[in-house]
């Protein structure tokens, strides 16, 4: 790699500006017929028509006889917009070919046709996004390693790391630092881990040089060094593209610049446009405010567009505010038109979505706003995309997902196909992945359905997984549940070959031929073309079934399995290389906030404005520290930094409206203060709902009016009229609604003929909570797993296998097989996933010290029993048994960071009913008489060893136990599922669905109070 001309000429051109000339208010051919001659930089704000400017000039300049211009453009979506506009306009035109690409596809282009020239042996293959990850991890996990890590090692194997470093790369690549620079960097700056990685990137490079492989900064950096050693090339290139016209010009980065000078200086003319305040890709090497400067260094002239044809009234005003608060100079800006800028606050992401679709849906059918000419816009999609989505569907609005990150695979019915590949080859992830899998078209449940499983599985005291797996018969479901459940398993079952058998492509296919689910969307498309909903299905499958090709085109014999294990961090639409799949349908687009750049829509919702979305208030700065390339900054001006890139975000989402800008915000468990944002353009956000609350739909009316029916502080009149209303709507089956229904007459028993059968966890719940013994195992709510529970599985894993001696007791055997168990996706973020490796590495220290001699003496692992305490059955598993002098000892192991107390331990119901357990179980029995029961705590040292606290026998302790015991069964047995005052309520998932809480406390009243009211009849 070489720098060349341009890389930071955009910054270090002293030259005073000129005054930049305005242009006259007209359309955009006119103002294009007036442009100057030589190179021209256009400034101007949001919506002052840049685009349409460049659009026309382009036109007007392939128009002209041997006229020829390349239009460059930040995003292929662009690209696309602007080569459709200029086809319909085209007719007439006489000079070269039409061209509107991005800088990735212009520097391919000028790769492959000049391969020959550049030191692959053949036309060089652009690596994907989740190849070129892939490749970074290939590298990473090599054996012997390609560069040695030091202190960094513990970290190599983990998908943050390879996630830190195929972003740095890139990121080097882009600013045109070469590995040779980067160490110079890291000397100067004493960056010892910056050394490592430009040892790391010089080996990168030269794989990719040796593989005949490009990846998409590696290639505008090649062509770059093309032009640059082949002038015979420069010359004829700048030729072909006569005069090149840059959209977006402020998002320029290093390597694209090069690229730029180069043309210009190979004779070609340039016309630039952007806006000098809106630079919003600095964290892929653009320079904030450098367009001026940008300009000088092309001996451009500067001129100005004044007159937004978007923007206007409080809308303009709350741009400006923002753009005068930042350190760069904002282009001068007026308006014609009204955009209205609303806020609203909500109690939680539920309601805010719900009240962007209202909005959306009133907008549509009171306003006559088409959906297409409507966006939802988010800062971080991960936390509102979902709820959006639901409550859109559930208003019925179309919508369709925009570019940008991870779209397609946000797309649910992909969602659900990967799902079933990641469980037919894991299937110890079933508690986490089958639930969704089972109520996803290819299970066919619905919630309902699903409850009713689970109920099954609960009562047949299974997992839902082991339960899954029994033949249709045991599982006590209805047929149509039983046959739907079976289907799902084949499947599976079938799939399991595929994953791993058949290469990726291929293996979508055979899912595509035998799932039932897709030949029914095939022929639902058939019967009814205008669904939207199944549109949008088969093109999300197409794309996908595109990706998986180009997958197995990179990587030839690359199944299923090859591409889950880069999945999780690709970002396959946002590659430069893919084919854009075309919204075909009038529908909402749903953005990211980076997406919705160069777009323009009437009515604009940007949801999740709250503290910590926009601005993002914490970053992950990892170990590389990538931002520090683009200046060592102290951390007062970093963060100034970012608050200012934040803020150009912020004005980028409020500028794409032409008539309406909506922004909302809500809490998450009691946190979220509205964006500062919100009060630097002077706007508070209301809690009044942001649209007229008169029903929209049907189904709407017929919930208002049955709370009127309800309502007995309504006149009778008024409420006699709603339900002579209801009962004349269309579709409205009052007979089908649950309050109209009576109890159940005669339920079926949790306990056949009064014994439970039950594991000493649940009944531990049953203790402390009756209540939320019912919600949890009886009715099946808590489906929760939690990165915690996958923690300690993998910690017990490793303990057995040491103990076992199938791990070697040596500190490096221990962390390989450590490492290539944590799952760093478990975890919420990086920051908690980079925690629990190192408390894992510190357990593992602990245990290779302390713990390894004992355990190794260990009688046995993983010992489930079953034994019968009045007529009910009780099971469970002990993680360990010990030897003692006298006798045996029981070992649990938690992995909760807070031991318990001696007390708390002498009264654990658990290790009481272990005592029991060893009494009784005939295999257990058999090892000798229990003398200590112990919870361990590896993440506790205490003396050199893991914390650990204990209960001990006493003479009468099996009769006390059952004493404690027996009443508990019963009264789980006789369904006795009050809740307890006095119960620990701190981690309780069903606060909002329990009367001893105010959030919870109508749930069950309203019902019974209702029922006795009515005889019975709730
Ligand atoms: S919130 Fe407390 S009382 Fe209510 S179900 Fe949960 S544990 Fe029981």
């Amino acid at each position: 790699m070489t720098t060349g001309p341009g890389g930071d000429a955009a910054t270090h051109d002293p030259r005073p500006a000129a005054a930049p000339m305005t242009l006259p208010d007209a359309p955009p051919a006119a103002i294009a017929a007036q442009l100057p001659d030589g190179n021209l930089v256009v400034l101007g704000g949001p919506g002052s028509g840049k685009t349409a400017m460049l659009e026309a000039a382009m036109h007007d300049i392939l128009g002209r006889p041997g006229g020829a211009a390349l239009l460059v453009t930040s995003s292929r979506q662009a690209a696309v917009a602007s080569t459709d506009r200029l086809l319909a306009r085209l007719e007439r035109a006489a000079g070269g070919s039409l061209a509107c690409v991005t800088w990735h596809a212009f520097a391919r282009g000028l790769v492959t046709s000049h391969a020959d020239l550049l030191p692959y042996r053949g036309e060089p293959r652009p690596l994907s996004g989740p190849e070129q990850w892939s490749l970074v991890r290939e590298l990473l996990l090599h054996d012997p390693p390609v560069v040695q890590w030091g202190e960094l090692e513990p970290l190599v194997g983990t998908r943050a790391f390879t996630d830190e470093l195929a972003e740095l790369v890139l990121a080097c690549q882009r600013r045109l630092i070469s590995p040779e620079d980067l160490e110079e960097r890291a000397r100067a700056g004493r960056r010892p881990a910056w050394a490592r990685a430009a040892a790391f990137l010089a080996h990168y490079l030269g794989h990719l040089v040796l593989a005949d492989l490009v990846d998409q900064a590696g290639m505008v950096v090649q062509a770059g060094d093309l032009l640059e050693d082949h002038p015979d090339v420069l010359a004829a290139t700048a030729v072909q593209v006569g005069t090149v016209l840059v959209d977006e010009a402020q998002e320029l980065d290093p390597a694209q610049l090069r690229l730029l000078h180069l043309l210009v200086g190979g004779g070609a003319r340039a016309i630039l446009a952007g806006d000098p305040a809106g630079t919003t890709d600095a964290f892929r090497g653009a320079r904030p405010g450098a367009l001026p400067a940008l300009a000088a260094s092309l001996d451009a002239r500067t001129l100005l567009l004044d007159r937004s044809r978007r923007l206007g009234g409080p809308g303009l005003d709350a741009v400006r505010r923002l753009q005068s608060a930042g350190p760069d100079a904002a282009a001068p800006l007026h308006g014609g038109g009204i955009t209205r800028l609303e806020a609203a606050s909500f109690p939680g992401p539920a309601e805010e979505a719900d009240a962007i679709a209202r909005l959306l849906q009133l907008a549509h059918r009171g306003d006559g706003v088409a959906y297409g000419r409507m966006a939802v816009l988010f800062p971080t999609p991960r936390r509102m995309a979902g709820p959006i989505r639901r409550a859109l569907e559930r208003h019925g609005v179309p919508y369709r997902l925009g570019a940008g990150e991870r779209q397609l695979l946000a797309e649910p019915i992909v969602r659900h196909l990967l799902d079933l590949f990641r469980l037919a080859l894991e299937p110890g992830r079933a508690d986490e992945l089958l639930p969704s899998l089972l109520t996803s078209p290819l299970g066919g449940l619905d919630p309902r359905e699903l409850r009713a499983l689970r109920r099954a599985a609960v009562l047949a005291d299974r997992p839902l997984a082991e339960h899954v797996a029994a033949p249709a018969a045991e599982l006590g479901t209805a047929p149509p549940i039983a046959v739907r459940v079976a289907d799902l398993r084949d499947l599976l079952d079938r799939v399991r070959h595929w994953a791993s058998e058949l290469e990726a492509d291929r293996c979508f296919w055979e899912v595509w031929r035998h799932a039932p689910v897709f030949g029914e969307l095939v022929r639902r498309a058939e019967a009814d073309p205008s669904d939207g909903g199944v549109a949008r299905q088969l093109d999300a499958l197409t794309a996908f079934s595109r990706v998986l090709g180009l997958f197995v085109d990179g990587r030839p014999t690359a199944t299923m399995r090859t591409y889950l294990d880069v999945v999780e961090r690709a970002d396959f639409v946002s590659d430069p290389w893919l084919p854009q799949s075309r919204a075909r349908m009038d529908a909402v687009a749903l953005l990211s906030v980076y997406a919705a750049k160069g777009q323009e829509f009437d009515v604009v919702a940007v949801a999740g404005c709250h503290e910590g979305a926009l601005p993002r208030t914490s970053w992950v700065e990892g170990v590389f520290e990538a931002w520090r390339l683009d200046g060592d900054l102290d951390p007062v001006a970093h963060s100034r930094a970012v608050i200012g890139s934040e803020r150009r975000r912020f004005v980028l989402a409020i500028s794409r409206a032409r008539d309406r800008v909506v922004l909302t915000s809500s809490k998450v468990d009691g946190r979220g203060e509205p964006s500062r944002f919100l009060s630097e353009i002077g706007v508070t956000p209301s809690s009044e709902p942001l649209a007229d609350q008169n029903p929209v739909g049907a189904l709407e009316a017929a919930g208002t009016l049955r709370r009127f029916a309800t309502d007995r502080a309504r006149p009778a009149a008024e409420r006699l009229a709603a339900v002579t209303t209801l009962a004349a709507m269309p579709g409205v089956d009052p007979t089908t609604w649950w309050w109209q229904r009576d109890w159940t007459a005669d339920p079926e028993p949790i306990a056949p003929e009064g014994h439970l059968r039950t594991s000493y966890s649940r009944i531990g719940t049953y203790e402390d909570c009756h209540l939320r013994y019912f919600y949890s195992s009886v009715v099946g709510l808590d489906d929760r797993t939690s990165y915690q529970m996958a923690f300690g599985k993998l910690m017990h894993t490793i303990f057995e296998l040491a103990a076992k001696g199938e791990i070697p007791d040596e500190p490096t055997a221990l962390k390989a097989a450590y490492r290539t168990r944590f799952g760093p996706a478990w975890f919420p973020s990086r920051a908690i996933a980079h925690q629990y490796w190192r408390d894992g590495m510190a357990m593992l220290e602990l245990w290779h010290h302390g713990e390894v001699a004992a355990a190794r003496r260990a009688l046995r692992f993983e010992v489930a029993f079953e034994m019968e305490v009045a007529g009910h059955v009780v099971r469970g598993r002990i993680d360990r048994v010990d030897a003692a002098d006298d006798g045996i000892v029981l070992v649990d192991y938690k992995t909760a960071r807070t031991p318990a107390t001696e007390e708390e331990a002498r009264r654990s119901l658990q290790l009481a009913i272990y005592y029991l357990a060893a009494t009784r179980d005939p295999e257990l029995a058999a090892l000798g008489v229990p003398v200590e029961m112990q919870l361990v705590y590896p993440a506790q040292a205490r003396g050199g060893r893991f914390a650990r606290v204990s209960q001990r026998p006493g003479p009468d302790h099996a009769s006390l136990v059952e004493r404690r015991l027996v009443p508990l069964l019963d009264g789980a047995a006789a369904e006795a599922f009050d809740p307890n005052p006095h119960a620990d309520c701190r981690f309780c998932a069903f606060k909002t669905i329990c009367p001893m809480w105010p959030q919870g406390e109508d749930f069950l009243a309203t019902v019974v109070g209702a029922g006795r009211e009515q005889g019975g009849t709730p």
